[in-house]
């Protein structure tokens, strides 16, 4: 197998704020030539890297809003996260734990700290991922899946090296319990300090790892601190990742959509005509109804 080498490591952009419960920097798709098909189908990539919130009685987060065309996925690492939707639907993410959205034809949805948490404020981390639908599957009805910390492939690397959990697709013949549309790896390596661990994608894949905790040496060559956001070319399938000190390190890997993207705010479709329909279908009250 050929190296997968190292495109671009990335430190993190001046963080932004999505309502006033998400301090996020943003890698996909703004800013480091990371246009949406990039990494398509990862579409997006907001990262609440470890940020303080004082305690609020108020849960602090993301009023009512609509998505269509794509899958939300929500990885709490640090603090809690509470959801509300049009469908009636709703839920806790707990730490470690990862829910997994499609929106697909539409759906209203709210997004909070968890109020008991939100009373006790804390160190708050959070990953969110836009996975794209293909084109055939964006009008699916929606649906959820909450994977808890307890349901995760675990993979315990030899030598001490430490874990992988697998949320989607395969490592090392265990399987995560995520169900896509597409072919999709999504992992969180759990890396002592010294420890080393191989991943090996499809050399078309778009594939890229974004560091936690902790900091490491990708192919025994390039280093990435904590939240710096590693691309891989598309060519070679296997790289190393080894822990400089104690990570953490979300890996993807995805087949790509070679389909055009058509995006406006939370719409993420294949043509403007389809955009359109959905700020229509939005207008008209098509995607339900959630209170703020
Ligand atoms: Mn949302």
């Amino acid at each position: 197998m050929k190296t997968k080498k190292v495109e671009l490591v990335a430190a993190p952009r001046e963080p932004h704020w999505v309502g006033d419960g998400f301090r996020v920097h943003n890698f996909i798709p703004s800013g480091y030539h990371l246009e949406m098909q990039r990494m398509n189908p990862f579409i997006l990539l907001d990262y609440n890297s470890k940020y303080t919130f004082p305690p609020s009685e108020k849960p602090k987060g993301v009023g009512t809003h609509p998505h269509r065309g794509f899958e939300t996925v929500t990885i709490a690492y640090k603090g809690k996260v509470e959801h509300h939707d049009s469908s009636g639907g709703g839920g806790i993410i707990g730490e470690g734990d990862v829910q997994w959205m499609t929106a697909a034809s539409g759906i209203l949805h709210k997004e909070f700290h968890e109020s008991e948490w939100s009373k006790k404020g804390g160190e708050f981390q959070m990953v969110q991922l836009w996975v794209n639908l293909p084109a055939k599957d964006k009008m699916s009805p929606p649906k959820y899946q909450a994977i808890t910390k307890d349901e995760m492939g675990i993979v315990v690397l030899e030598e001490n090296a430490g874990t992988v959990e697998v949320i989607a697709g395969e490592y090392n013949g265990t399987r995560g319990k995520a169900s896509t549309f597409t072919p999709i790896h999504l992992m969180n390596a759990k890396l002592n300090k010294g420890g080393k661990a191989s991943f090996s994608f499809h050399a078309n894949y778009n594939t890229a790892l974004l560091v936690l905790e902790g900091s490491i040496t990708v192919n025994e060559a390039e280093a990435a601190p904590t939240n710096h956001f590693v691309l891989f070319e598309n060519e070679g399938e296997s790289f190393t990742v080894e822990a400089d000190e104690d990570a953490l390190v979300l890996i993807m890997s995805g087949e790509p959509l070679n389909e055009p993207i058509a995006a406006h705010g939370p719409f993420v479709m294949n043509t403007k005509a389809e955009i359109l329909q959905a700020f229509e279908d939005y207008n008209k009250g098509k995607f339900g109804y959630l209170a703020d």
